[in-house]
């Protein structure tokens, strides 16, 4: 008997949070049951609503449902750390709330670790229900970040996954504080494959991505898996260094050989300013590290947990 787990990340979605569970269970009604049974984290990130106690009532009534009640929001990725954490599955699946990933995917999914994958992703096909914005900057951004790292991320997935278990101890064994965990799962390797789908739209609720938090995954993305924008930096310092030699060389000039060194004034400004705004960004670059480095270096848990629901079933 094989147990699957799947962690299922909660952030204010008392809307969908009925209709997802009632979907999971009849995913798991298609399983053979004399092959597999399953367990259903869901962990709540602090939400604000009632999710929690709609969680508590489905572990009461359900005995393969367990929750995890973090003590204040700690973000997508960590959330889905904390199921992993906590869950015994010989695999384990991590799907959003919102149905956007539809469960029966998951049901392919056990048929390609069956075949020995270790690490099946979702890739999407087609995301219905996002705003232009939303599908031109992923696209943009999952190639910027495949040309800027080190490891090769599968383009167009998100964290809808299977993992087996020897793949996901290994995944567990990274404890770092800024996560992408895409990208932690691409560094891992092992056998990977994906399988396709339509990402439908939300089923109901909005989405819990606003522009900031998506840019704090993008920068965590880029800053944890690559060290090019340092490398920029160094670049853009050198260039500016030629520019720098040619311009002392002409000032030299001017004040030695001719007569109107006086006229060099917006020479001047304009390498003043230029100069400093390269100095600044550069800085800024180098303080995103150097920031991640402080983040990293307090070795702070990940997540602090105020209470596990139903683990002791
Ligand atoms: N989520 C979370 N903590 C957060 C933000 C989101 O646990 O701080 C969960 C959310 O409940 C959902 C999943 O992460 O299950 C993906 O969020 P959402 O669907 O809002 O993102 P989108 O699909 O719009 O990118
Ligand atoms: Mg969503």
């Amino acid at each position: 008997m094989k147990l699957i787990s799947i962690v299922v990340p909660c952030f204010n979605e008392q809307e969908v949070f009925d209709e997802t569970y009632k979907r999971l269970t009849e995913t798991f009604e298609h399983l053979d049951k004399s092959k597999y049974t399953y367990e259903i984290i869901f962990v709540n990130d602090g939400s604000k609503d009632n999710t929690i106690d709609l969680i508590q009532k489905v572990i009461n009534s359900d005995s393969r449902v367990k929750g995890i009640n973090f003590s204040r929001n700690f973000g997508h990725q960590i959330a889905i750390t904390a199921g992993l954490d906590n869950c015994k599955g010989d695999a384990a699946v991590v799907i959003d709330a919102d149905l956007q990933d539809p469960p029966s995917v998951i049901l392919e999914m056990v048929k390609k670790w069956e075949e020995g994958y270790d690490v099946i992703f979702g890739k999407r096909r087609e995301r219905a229900g996002e705003s232009t914005f939303k599908l031109l900057t992923a696209k943009w951004f999952y190639r910027f970040i495949n040309r800027l790292s080190d490891v090769d991320m599968p383009l167009d997935t998100g964290d809808f996954r299977l993992m087996d278990r020897n793949a996901l101890n290994q995944f567990l064994k990274m404890r770092e504080t800024y996560r992408f965990v895409r990208g932690m799962v691409a560094w891992i390797g092992f056998r990977q494959t994906f399988v396709e789908y339509d990402r439908e739209s939300r089923f109901a609720g909005t989405t819990k991505y606003p522009l900031k938090k998506m840019l704090r995954l993008a920068s965590d993305a880029i800053l944890s898996f690559s060290n090019t924008p340092l490398k920029v930096a160094t670049f853009v310092g050198f260039i500016t260094s030629i520019g720098a030699f040619f311009g002392i060389i002409y000032s030299l000039y001017m004040r030695l050989f001719t007569d109107d060194f006086v006229e060099g004034w917006t020479l001047l400004m304009i390498s003043v300013l230029l100069i400093g705004g390269i100095i600044l960004l550069v800085l800024g670059i180098i303080g995103e590290y150097v920031g991640r480095i402080y983040g990293e270096i307090k070795q702070r848990p990940l997540y602090i947990i105020q209470d596990k629901l139903g683990f002791d079933k």
